[in-house]
């Protein structure tokens, strides 16, 4: 079975062809915001002119009349994106009178994880610029057990960035200067229950901007941040009694982040695992992977129900597969 999947939920315009085995295509478009953050309308009309240009692309490489259903991104994301990316789905589907699959992000991102790590049952952490959040399979779903109460940790690096003057996306930037970091300045380190929230932390991190080094500040900002990420990880592996966790998301490309993991898991005899960084953050295989799980177990999404979702819950989904 050939799946064509669509990311498009935020910046990255995304199309590819899986099949069991393997990623057979993958093209994509960034969008990068001239100035500021992601700017939803900004990001739509990048897609919308983006997408028939990948289409043809990656049409050029796999012939379309092989494919055997249109999987797209569903929810969550911004609005104006998901419905440039719905619509195309929509119109592939009914061109090749193919099934159409609407995907959970979130769940996707899992997914491929899980797919390119060999991980059987991992508690997953999972960081991007939207989404933060600590997700496990128990029964018949994935629920979430912990997540940010207010801005995804990702979204709250690029902000810092910002403030600094580096451009969007400011991920690998803070990465970098947290590297030549000395000084720890104590932050807000705050874990409600299972939950963790960063605007306290971004703010305090922000009124250090005149006072110590930029390389101080993304140190200590990253030390405080991942560290809470760590220790909600840790303790859903402890309630859950699992041994495997999974890391994915476009912050999981942060080196440090993986070491404190990693760290965790070796000292409670877990297994760390992460995919490789293009599918780390948001990728169109990960739809079209997920798109052919859904397939295999007879879920489709009717025109009626393509509705796009911009708040869809990962424990919306039933999961019917191994
Ligand atoms: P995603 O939405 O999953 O594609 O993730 C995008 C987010 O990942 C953005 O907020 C980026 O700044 C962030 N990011 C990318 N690389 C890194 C890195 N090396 N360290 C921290 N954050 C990163
Ligand atoms: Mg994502």
């Amino acid at each position: 079975m050939n799946v064509l999947g669509i990311e498009g939920t935020a910046w990255n315009l995304s199309v590819a062809i899986v099949n069991e085995e393997k990623v057979i295509a993958m093209v994509s478009e960034a969008y990068i915001p001239k100035e500021g953050g992601i700017h939803p309308r900004e990001a739509s009309q990048h897609h919308a002119e983006r997408m028939p240009i990948l289409l043809k692309k990656i049409f050029s490489i796999f012939p379309r009349d092989k494919i055997d259903a249109v999987a797209f991104s569903q929810g969550p994301g911004l609005g104006p994106c998901l419905r440039v990316t719905a619509t195309a789905a929509r119109l592939l589907s009914l061109k090749l009178s193919k099934p159409l699959i609407g995907v959970n992000h979130c769940l996707a991102h899992v997914e491929i994880g899980r797919w390119m790590t060999g991980a059987r049952n991992p508690v997953t952490l999972y960081v991007s610029g939207g989404n933060s959040q600590v997700i496990a399979r128990k029964g018949g779903r994935y629920r979430v057990f912990g997540e940010t109460l207010d801005i995804g940790i990702g979204n709250a690096i690029d902000k810092l960035a910002r403030k600094f003057g580096l451009p969007h996306p400011g991920g690998p930037k803070i990465e970098e200067l947290a590297k030549k970091g000395e000084k720890y300045y104590s932050l807000p380190y705050v874990v409600k229950g299972m939950d963790f929230s960063f605007s306290g932390l971004l703010t305090a991190a922000e009124r250090l901007i005149g006072k110590a080094r930029f390389e101080d500040i993304a140190y200590s900002f990253q030390e405080t941040a991942f560290a809470m990420l760590t220790e909600v990880t840790e303790r859903a592996m402890a309630y859950l009694g699992y041994d495997e966790m999974l890391l994915v998301g476009g912050v999981g490309a942060n080196e440090r982040l993986q070491k404190m993991l990693r760290e965790m898991c070796e000292d409670r005899n877990a297994k760390f695992f992460a995919p490789p960084k293009q599918y780390m953050g948001d990728n169109g295989a990960m739809i079209a992977y997920t798109g052919l799980l859904m397939l295999k177990n007879g879920q489709q999404t009717s025109l009626e129900e393509s509705i796009v979702k911009p708040n869809f819950r990962i424990e919306e989904v039933p999961i019917t597969w191994s």
